[in-house]
């Protein structure tokens, strides 16, 4: 009899720990343009309390942006693949069309767990580049813009995911509120949530990249992060829900451009992680926490996972 229960408790607490090795919920939050050496020094002067608490007890690792013009459009489509710009399409900001469809990471998430078994959101805080309609959706001023004929990356995706909050300009407190509303409405569910920030870039070009409102855009961006958090707490869900913070490109020092800003990083409460990458390598880092079988994906992913 004890040797029984023993052994059922025994059972139990190899079930309990299989299923806990596999993350539930994962979160990737991107802040448009922000500039690894500039989080590096707000970091160090304690001005970022939300993105400090992965310094140190999580993980801060660097990544590189390669093989593509720095420049949102197709930083975050690799970011969102793992895949460069011959395959995802998105070649620069004024160039690019549909991503084909089932490579994006919230597609992929749908295909190997079941499209039932995941919510997957998206909340966006440009269009165009960052968009999902074709020119059958335009207005007639639309349509005799430069960008009238180019049908956008996120098309497929749109359709393939349960929440698209896309084409619209929208402000970080938009996207952050937005992202809180979901979490609330689908703390019960297994889900993965991308969030757009893009207060840092759009104060880079206008004030500069030394300046006090490009700091004061990181703030409210950990701000956000911040609140995240403390939705995830008290929905007590925080401890299966990996938060991943990176960026689509970083910025030119003390410039108001980034023509050529390839340092940015990987900011998370995944342990995992451990060494320093590119941007390729941050999809098969998520979808390994998902226990997604790399070598069965289809294009294969050039990246490799930063936990191993
Ligand atoms: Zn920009």
């Amino acid at each position: 009899m004890l040797k029984t229960s023993v052994r059922s408790v025994l059972l139990w607490l190899v079930i309990i720990a299989a299923v806990s090795a596999e993350t539930f919920n994962a979160i990737l939050i991107s802040l448009d343009g922000a500039r690894r050496e500039r989080l590096y020094s707000m970091l160090a002067a304690d001005k970022l309390p939300a993105m400090k608490q992965f310094k140190t007890n999580g993980a801060l690792v660097e990544i590189k942006v390669e093989g593509h013009q720095t420049e949102t459009g197709p930083g975050h489509a690799e970011m969102l693949t793992g895949l460069p710009k011959e395959i995802t399409n998105v070649y620069t900001n004024p160039k690019y069309d549909a991503i084909p469809e089932g490579l994006t990471i919230g597609e992929r998430l749908k295909k190997a767990l079941g499209k039932d078994n995941i919510v997957v959101m998206m909340v966006m805080g440009k269009m165009g580049y960052m968009g999902a309609r074709s020119p059958a959706e335009f207005t007639e001023t639309e349509k005799d813009s430069w960008w009238g004929n180019l049908t956008q990356p996120y098309i497929n995706a749109r359709k393939n995911i349960d929440f698209w909050f896309g084409d619209e300009a929208r402000a970080t407190d938009v996207v952050g509120a937005k992202g809180i509303t979901y979490l609330q409405k689908f703390k019960d569910k297994r889900f993965f949530m991308f969030l757009h920030f893009k207060d840092t870039d759009a104060v880079g070009h206008t004030f500069g990249e030394n300046s006090a409102a490009y700091e004061a855009a990181f703030v409210i961006e950990d701000a956000w992060i911040g609140k995240i958090i403390d939705k995830l707490k008290d929905l007590k869900i925080y401890d299966k829900t990996l938060i991943y913070i990176t960026a689509d490109h970083g910025f030119d020092k003390g410039e108001k451009t980034h023509l050529d800003a390839p340092d940015i990083f990987l900011a998370t409460n995944d342990k995992t992680v451990k060494k320093n990458g590119t941007q390729a390598d941050i999809v098969p880092t998520i979808l390994t926490q998902f226990n997604i079988d790399l070598s069965k994906l289809e294009p294969k992913l050039p990246g490799k996972p930063l936990n191993q």
